[in-house]
């Protein structure tokens, strides 16, 4: 069973509400990022700076076995903080909505607790990426070269979970979170008078018809079995209140688990959106892109991290958790390295930690952090064993 050293955790505490002072949004966390490399390098630990714009990774090479990548996010969110304490932000509109300064402190004192233990033996690259929210950090540190400059066997992720207790920890094989694509529709024609709406295209009442049309497409041409989601998040008309506008731009995203329902999504939104137009007389145009790969986990690690997770003292685990709907820039890593993506329980509804992620009153819950690390630790005492 594993213990965390007191002393490394206190300094995780301290590490927490330091960068929770010191939110950056996307790619702007270059505070963060110095931060991170100057405890790795007072650690000892080998540091790389500048990966995918300003990701950081730490090497400890100290043996043999698996070599394995830890990751950590480190961007926040722009939201404005309600009733923090001494550690509230000092970025206004700014703030560590997602609990992404929990799991950069979690990874340091994981690499702490390594460090400083005569005992250990192997192989680990920590990787503390930016822009997980935008879905463009992780894709971002690849593409830079991340898995040719530091070759890993295996790659691990966990992200808190507000609503389960402190201490519970869930993944399971396969997906557990979902592609997202960005879609955006423009409708035009020619627009005109409120009062003389004959003589024109009115693409507003076209647009209408899309978004309910395209509803059907997850009920009627998607297997019930699969999950997907479409949802129109966004109508833009040109917000003249007398005039019927010549122009109506929507936009909206969708969510799937496999390649194979997300082309379906596609050529029926294609096929849909264009024949709808037409049916009313205007000009349609369909464009999506993908911003968040799914994310799949492989069934040997995932066994890893559960193994890993049963030796952390007081952890609770549940090995086959319903997958969800929502999504983590990890899964682009998952494309490319074989790994694990799991929750980490921040405390249950009402009680500390238990306010939703994205909210103005969410908190990492430092009673989180002696899990999260012994988690980290195990895992890469495990990966030295094999
Ligand atoms: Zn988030
Ligand atoms: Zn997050």
């Amino acid at each position: 069973m594993t213990l965390v050293p007191e002393p490394v955790l206190q300094a995780a505490v301290g590490w927490r509400r330091a960068l929770h002072r010191i939110p950056g949004l996307a790619f702007d966390v270059g505070d963060t990022a110095d931060f991170v490399a100057e405890r790795l390098a007072d650690l000892g630990v080998a540091t790389y700076r500048g990966i995918g714009g300003v990701g950081v990774v730490g090497v400890l090479e100290r043996g043999a076995g698996l070599r394995i990548a830890l990751r950590a996010d480190m961007d926040a969110l722009p939201i404005d903080e309600v009733g923090r304490g001494d550690y509230g932000s000092r970025h206004p509109g700014v703030m560590h909505a997602c609990g992404h300064d929990g799991h950069t402190a979690m990874l340091l004192g994981a690499a702490a607790a390594l460090v400083g233990d005569p005992t250990f033996g192997g192989r680990v690259v920590f990787i503390f990426q930016p822009a997980e929210e935008p879905g463009l950090g992780a894709r971002a540190m690849i593409e830079d070269g991340l898995f040719e400059r530091f070759a890993v066997d295996e790659v691990y992720g966990l992200h808190n979970a507000p609503g389960l207790p402190v201490g519970a920890f869930q993944t399971r094989t396969g997906p557990i979170e979902a592609s997202e694509h960005n879609l955006e529709i423009v409708v035009t024609g020619i627009g005109g008078h409120a009062a003389r709406a004959h003589v024109t295209d009115d693409t507003l009442l076209a647009s209408c018809q899309i978004v309910t049309a395209l509803q059907s497409i997850v009920s009627r041409r998607i297997d019930p079995a699969e999950p997907a989601v479409i949802s129109i998040t966004e109508f833009v008309t040109d917000g003249v209140r007398n005039a019927l506008p010549g122009r109506c731009v929507l936009r909206g995203e969708t969510r799937s688990y496999s390649t194979s329902v997300q082309h379906t999504l596609e050529a029926e939104l294609t096929r849909m959106v264009k024949q709808v137009g037409a049916a009313f007389g205007v000009t349609a145009s369909f464009e999506i892109s993908q911003s968040f790969s799914p994310t799949i986990n492989a069934g040997p690690q995932t066994a890893r991290a559960c193994a890993a997770a049963g030796r952390v003292a007081g952890m609770t685990i549940e090995a086959n958790c319903e997958p969800t709907m929502t999504s983590d820039d990890f899964g682009a890593m998952l494309e490319v390295v074989p790994g694990n993506y799991a929750y980490l329980g921040n405390g249950r509804r009402g009680e500390a930690g238990g306010e939703p992620l994205h909210c103005a009153r969410y908190d990492f819950n430092d009673a989180a952090l002696p899990f999260g690390v012994g988690y980290f630790v195990e895992l890469a005492r495990g990966a030295a064993r094999v």
